[in-house]
């Protein structure tokens, strides 16, 4: 049985479901509500609002940065029908 801490609370059992994955991350969510992120060998556990905030930040690094968003962008424009939306 995997055990593990959210605080100081040690939950016996938490039963994980898998929400999201790619090469670099996978997102379980717990009974409890925590998400597990993990990176390679690496987890993180996170109460949502922490997960929100940490997007919310990430978002923001990459504005600031100016990076396209090329992959949300390929999604958007898979059909190459040009049907004038104007
Ligand atoms: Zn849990």
């Amino acid at each position: 049985m995997k055990r593990h801490t959210h605080g100081n609370i040690t939950v016996e059992a938490c039963r994980l479901v898998r929400l999201a994955e790619s090469d670099l991350v996978t997102v379980d969510c717990c009974d409890c509500g925590t998400f597990n992120l993990h990176f390679g060998p690496m987890t993180m556990r996170v109460r949502p609002e922490q997960l929100k905030a940490i997007l919310f930040t990430l978002g923001r690094a990459l504005a600031a940065a100016d990076v396209p968003s090329e992959h949300v962008a390929a999604v958007h424009s898979g059909a190459s029908g040009s049907r004038g939306q104007a």
